[in-house]
């Protein structure tokens, strides 16, 4: 019983002041659903339980619910970057359009305290959201006692117990340390993207090592706000995986015309701190030809892990694979009949939108028995300028597997908003299977991918044919009609290029 494990485990006699705040008369019976981590996985799958009228228990130990997306990831990153591109482009930009500004100076503790009011506007609305759908949210960390019981350590003080029919896992994931554990993160002078989040001055010089999408997003603010931005990458390409070669090479031109300087197949091999300076040892990925890289600030970007710390996972009984992920089968059941994971701290690609799909899947799963996601269909958008996005499958993945196919491309500079707005770097390009005119992927470099992207999302969730969208009206003058165009340039031609 709810009350009764709440006061076993909290030692007091009567139930804890904060059960009484919360008017939990009814607490006897136990939750249909308690969710650990209120992250974009979590806190979706809370409420979605609850809208199907399950009684449902959230729990983070972070207090603010959002998990890393609203508190140090997706939301606090786009603030930067939306801001900073404003500064830049007043800097740089404003002139050629008859816009003369004088004197553009940067605040920077005004723009990292309008990213923090974003932040806390928005967990602010999660927890109004918790509300009004009767998720009875607790600040505190979980941890298994068994697969139908949960106790928290209440950030508050005090521990409560939860007991549950069910239980979803969304623990997400954590900065990965650097391999070996050569370099320390001291989140001052050698940061993770936390760090980089809230610098309290721009750095003369900056390495970002890791040229995947948030060491290029945080790449990105720090450069256009003055810093000179080295990314130092193993592989030869930038954009992590996923990505285009063809769009990546683009991206790589563009954003080294926007001041960031490259360092591919080069692998980094300690840091040293001198004289307020961070010394980078780096050597060429094949080995042999060193290199010291003098930086005032180190930006760690070398990937997430999965997070699953002090839930004790063994008194619940779930298994996990060799990096951590926790086991799940196709419908988010772990090795517990009771139990299911999603988001980050599962398999699949670490982004926030995935994990809100599995959240309400998972729940879906419970109440009905059947839940829907399609990995195919799940899109990508670095936030850079221009954005890229992409969904579906690489040229290199569909040339790999054998299928036949065509390409179809659309130049942003033959179309005519992207010229009147003076944004024309970029394409848009459709991959197509040659024999039915199916889409396998649709990648696009230029202004407004990241918005653009949906329309493929959809066309490859309905599977439609590249002819589909092309006879599909698109408004004028709309940047979406070079995506209509580079349809047309894969099933047959485009009117403007
Ligand atoms: C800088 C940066 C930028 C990003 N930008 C984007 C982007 O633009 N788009 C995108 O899609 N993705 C982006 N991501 C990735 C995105 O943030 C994650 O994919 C997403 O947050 C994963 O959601 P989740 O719910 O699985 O886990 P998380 O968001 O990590 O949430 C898990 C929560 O669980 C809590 N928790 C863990 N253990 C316990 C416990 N035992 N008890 C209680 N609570 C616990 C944690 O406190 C955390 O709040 C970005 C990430 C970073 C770091």
């Amino acid at each position: 019983m709810f009350i009764a494990s709440a006061q076993r485990i909290a030692g007091r006699r009567f139930a804890p002041r904060w059960i009484a705040r919360r008017g939990m008369a009814s607490a006897s019976s136990p939750y249909d659903v308690v969710v650990i981590g209120a992250g974009p996985g979590g806190y979706v799958a809370a409420i979605k339980a609850a809208q199907l009228g399950l009684k449902t228990a959230c729990i983070d130990k972070r207090g603010p619910p959002g998990g890393t997306c609203l508190n140090v990831g997706c939301i606090p990153s786009k603030a930067m970057l939306n801001n900073s591109h404003i500064f830049h482009q007043t800097q740089h930009d404003l002139k050629r359009r008859g816009i003369d500004v004088e004197g553009v100076k940067l605040n920077l503790e005004t723009m990292l305290k309008a990213k923090d009011t974003s932040v806390s506007g928005l967990t602010g609305g999660i927890e109004f959201l918790f509300k009004q759908n009767k998720v009875d949210y607790f600040k505190g960390a979980g941890s298994f006692v068994s697969p139908s019981q949960i106790k928290v350590a209440l950030n508050d003080g005090g521990e409560a117990a939860l007991d549950t029919k069910n239980v979803i896992i969304a623990t997400g994931s954590e900065v990965a340390p650097f391999p070996g554990g050569s370099i320390t993160i001291d989140e001052e002078q050698i940061v993770s993207s936390t760090g980089a989040l809230s610098l309290s001055k721009v750095p003369e010089k900056m390495v970002v090592i890791g040229g995947g999408v948030i060491g290029l997003e945080l790449g990105s603010v720090w450069s256009r706000l003055g810093a000179e931005v080295t990314v130092v990458e193993f592989l030869g390409g930038i954009g992590g995986a996923g990505v285009d070669e063809e769009v990546a090479k683009q991206f790589q031109r563009t954003l080294t015309k926007q001041g960031l300087k490259f360092k591919l197949n080069t692998k980094v091999l300690a840091a040293e701190k001198e004289n307020g300076k961070v010394l980078l040892k780096t050597e060429a990925a094949k080995g042999g030809k060193e290199e010291t890289l003098e930086a005032d600030v180190v930006l760690v970007s070398v990937g997430r892990r999965p997070f699953t710390e002090g839930l004790n996972l063994e008194a619940a009984g779930c298994s996990v694979d060799e990096r951590g992920r926790v086991i799940i089968d196709d419908q988010f059941n772990t090795s517990v009949s009771n139990i299911k994971c999603i988001g980050d701290v599962t398999f699949g690609p670490m982004l926030a939108h995935k994990a809100e799909e599995e959240g309400i899947a998972a729940v879906e799963y419970i109440k009905h028995g059947h839940g829907h996601v399609n990995y195919a269909a799940i899109p990508s958008v670095v936030y850079t300028h221009p954005e890229v996005a992409w969904v579906g499958q690489t040229e290199q993945e569909v040339k790999a597997s054998g299928t036949e196919y065509k390409i179809g491309k659309f130049s942003f500079t033959a179309n005519s908003r992207a010229k009147t707005n003076l944004d024309t770097d970029g394409f848009v390009k459709f991959i197509v299977e040659k024999e039915t005119d199916k889409i396998l992927g649709v990648h696009i470099i230029g202004p407004n991918a990241g918005e653009m992207i949906a329309e493929g999302v959809l066309a490859i969730e309905y599977g439609a044919s590249a002819e589909d969208i092309a006879r599909t009206c698109h408004a004028h003058p709309t940047l979406s009609e070079a995506f209509k165009e580079a349809a047309m340039a894969s099933y047959d031609k485009p009117i403007h290029m």
